[in-house]
């Protein structure tokens, strides 16, 4: 398998080289040559979720250096839970944040980080990323010790919850967390500077943000699983809601339903960022300052995988006819969080809230809400809506207690080492 970029079919690369470029040289995204089809028998259902995700992932990584390993990374970076619970009658909800960082980045990152393992054997590589909350500790997490590669961090300092800096600043050795005197925006721009003016000085530069191929690929197992496995058992074909913010996840639900998975309508549910929708309306596509809401992993007023959509559906009038998209503000956020307690005793995160919340607004369904960060990691907005005590995933408890590590920097290139 090929991949080319959003802006140009003949730029065509490897896997390997989309994965450590990130980018495509004129600045589009990496997407496959080709979406292979599949028929739902291929794929035996008594299979482990790594075994299936191999097998959902083989063509992709076709006569790449890195076939050889694909096997071994699905068992390795997914070995966690992945599961659907039923909250009522065609009701359900995807668990994804059953890895080490609590959030569905973990899927992403340490699929990643594998691959960057595999490549780091030929060249040192250092990964440098900006991250407003969950990417930064997914990545950080995933990096971790592994060889030949180094991190550099950049988060916005005091702009990030106290568990979010913990999450990044507590691993240390080849993990250098930078707290940025700035916004988000502020790390961004550091992170695109050190590419345009110092990639020398870095080693091999690259990044591990949602832009990244190895990113996307990981995220169409879990569609692809759970369609399959809600069809042989109920006949019918589930919709996904999924809570978005740089479209990276939708992204990988669209590639899924068009490989064959049988799976319904697909709902992008936004906080008050809500470009998508406009775009719905308008056909113009408008990048904004993004507005600061209570499901701030999704406070993206430029989202990167738009290109990806777009070059998916050729088309505005595809497009419109495709994809769903709702905005939810945060008194419907918290709202939501209040009543998934009262009614089911179910606790959501304020991402997954703006999914649940327009989960009520629609047809019968059936539904799957993508619930993409445990409810443990946003105490700080739950705590008061629900009166009581979050319970704190074992993992988030182990890191609790390991020593910060962070420097505090001006947004100035030359302060990063
Ligand atoms: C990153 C993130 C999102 C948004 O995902 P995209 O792929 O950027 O659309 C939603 N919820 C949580 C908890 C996240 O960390």
């Amino acid at each position: 398998m090929k991949y080319h970029s959003t802006r140009n079919h003949s730029l065509s690369s490897s896997l390997s080289k989309a994965i450590l470029s990130g980018l495509a040289p004129d600045g589009g995204l990496y997407v496959p040559n080709e979406l292979p089809k599949i028929s739902i028998d291929d794929f035996d259902a008594t299979h482990s979720f790594p075994q299936f995700a191999c097998q959902l992932l083989q063509p992709f990584f076709e006569n790449d250096a890195l076939a050889t390993i694909l096997p071994e990374l699905c068992q390795s970076a997914f070995n966690f839970e992945v599961p659907l619970k039923k909250i009522k009658d065609d009701t359900f909800v995807l668990e994804l944040f059953h890895g080490p960082t609590l959030s569905f980045k973990d899927f992403g990152a340490r699929f990643l980080a594998g691959c960057m393992t595999e490549l780091a054997k030929q060249q040192a590589i250092t990964i440098m990323v900006a991250t407003s909350g969950d990417t930064g500790s997914a990545v950080a997490a995933a990096f971790h010790q592994k060889p030949n590669i180094r991190v550099i961090i950049l988060f916005p300092q005091g702009k990030i919850t106290e568990r979010q800096e913990k999450q990044i600043t507590c691993w240390g050795d080849n993990v250098t967390a930078y707290a940025v005197e700035g916004v988000f925006d502020d790390c961004q721009h550091l992170v695109k500077s050190a590419f345009a003016q110092e990639s020398q000085r870095f080693s091999y530069l690259s990044t591990a943000n949602s832009i990244n191929i190895a990113r996307l690929l990981p995220q169409m197992t879990y569609y692809a699983y759970w369609s399959l496995h809600y069809f042989k058992q109920y006949q019918q074909q589930p919709g996904f809601i999924v809570p978005s913010g740089n479209y990276g996840n939708v992204t990988a639900t669209f590639w899924a339903k068009a490989m064959g998975f049988p799976i319904g309508d697909i709902v992008l549910a936004t906080n008050a960022n809500c470009v998508i929708e406009d775009y719905l309306t308008t056909g113009e596509f408008t990048p904004r300052k993004s507005v600061q809401t209570l499901a701030n992993a999704m406070d993206v007023g430029n989202p990167s995988n738009f290109e990806r959509l777009r070059h998916l559906f050729g088309d505005f009038a595809t497009f419109k006819q495709k994809v769903q998209a709702y905005s939810v503000s945060d008194e419907q956020i918290k709202q939501t969080i209040a009543t998934y307690h009262q009614q089911y005793g179910y606790l959501i995160c304020p991402h997954t809230a703006t999914a649940c919340y327009i989960q009520q607004q629609l047809n019968p369904g059936p539904w799957i809400m993508v619930a993409t960060a445990d409810p443990c990691k946003f105490e700080t907005v739950i705590e008061p809506i629900i009166q009581k005590s979050v319970p704190v995933a074992p993992q988030l408890v182990s890191l609790l207690t390991r020593p910060n590590k962070k420097i505090r920097i001006l947004p100035e290139l030359r302060n990063i080492v």
